[in-house]
């Protein structure tokens, strides 16, 4: 996209000046101008498109360069290679009062969204615990879904071997932090729940909300308000005490490395109908599936699993966690 414009660039030039007879002087004024117009051309050109094809999965690297770290998501997590230990229980602060109202559901391209974070003056629900900083609280950004074109296919972590039809992230931001953006420049300032569906015959009603929405998005671009009020704690597993959790990277560019992921290995049931009305997406080109990252090289990452055995309790003394900077327990 650089070099064509480049080239147009010099041609405009050119003709301008055999047409015009402008002297130098306009010609370099012409070409700020120019200068100036691909500059903001390129910005939406560059940090906004991104495909999931194969092929366009190698192209992220080269447009946007952390993608190609050593601390990427997703990655394939299993149960017997991960540290058993005995951390604090995963609080979530006001996930079964409503989302405030209104909320936005939106077909980005890339996925299906929830934003949660436009009501600036109310409070939001948060979460802290668990392996995160003490004294850090992360509050709710807002929340997306990533699918499979078929049933074995769709999650972007894998477990045990497992990858499910699809997988939400529930993206929080560190409270200090104004917003997404602004907390994509530190480090551990963002926290993302990852939950796993399964797919079973019977609908789940806790998904209403979200489901009957969808077609007022099917379209690239499309958003609507959510209709039912809807609230966080009904999109989580029932049972969220086990939790595995590692340092990572948002999954999609700019593959920023700040994300402190928590994935629950207690699936959330989904019905063939509703995953298929998601399914039904458009992204502008295509059906809107299979908008999952390949898995990435844990490297010398560990993937810590939560687990309250006596025997764990034990060997590690409860007061380990308590300190104010749990860096080393990261490394
Ligand atoms: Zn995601």
């Amino acid at each position: 996209m650089y070099f064509k414009i480049k080239m147009i660039s010099i041609t405009g030039i050119i003709s301008l000046m055999a047409v015009s007879k402008l002297n130098y002087f306009h010609v370099i004024l012409y070409y700020f101008y120019f200068l100036a117009q691909r500059s903001m051309l390129l910005v939406p050109i560059v940090f906004g498109h991104f495909g999931y094809s194969r092929r366009d999965q190698h192209t992220w690297i080269r447009d946007f360069k952390l993608c190609g770290g050593k601390f990427q998501s997703p990655v394939s997590i299993s149960s017997i290679k991960s540290v058993a230990l005995p951390l604090p229980a995963l609080e979530v602060i006001s996930y079964h009062n409503y989302l405030p109202n209104p909320l936005h559901l939106k077909n980005n391209g890339h996925s299906v969204a929830i934003n949660v974070n436009n009501h600036l003056r109310k409070p939001l629900p948060y979460i802290f615990g668990a392996a995160l900083d003490t004294k850090q609280e992360y509050e709710v950004d807002h929340l997306h879904f990533h699918w499979g074109a078929k049933n074995n296919r769709g999650s972007e972590h894998i477990l045990n071997g497992v990858r499910y039809p699809m997988e939400m992230h529930i993206v929080h931001k560190n409270k200090a932090y104004l917003n997404l953006s602004d907390a994509l420049n530190y480090k551990n300032s963002l926290v993302v729940l990852g939950v796993f569906f399964q797919l079973q015959e019977e609908d789940n009603r806790s998904l209403y909300p979200i489901v009957e929405d969808l077609t007022g998005v099917q379209w690239l671009n499309n958003e609507v308000h959510l209709n039912t009020p809807i609230t966080l704690a009904s999109l989580l597993p029932k049972n969220i005490d086990l939790f595995y959790t590692y340092k990572g990277s948002l999954t999609t560019p700019p593959c920023n490395e700040v994300v402190t992921w928590i994935i629950f290995p207690t699936p959330v049931p989904i019905s063939f109908a509703q995953l298929n009305k998601f399914r039904q997406l458009s992204n502008g080109e295509d059906v809107l599936v299979d908008n999952y990252r390949k898995l990435q090289d844990l490297g010398l990452r560990k993937v810590y699993v939560r687990r309250l055995s006596p025997f764990l309790i034990a060997k590690y003394n409860e007061t380990i966690f308590n300190v104010t900077n749990l860096d080393w327990f990261w490394h």
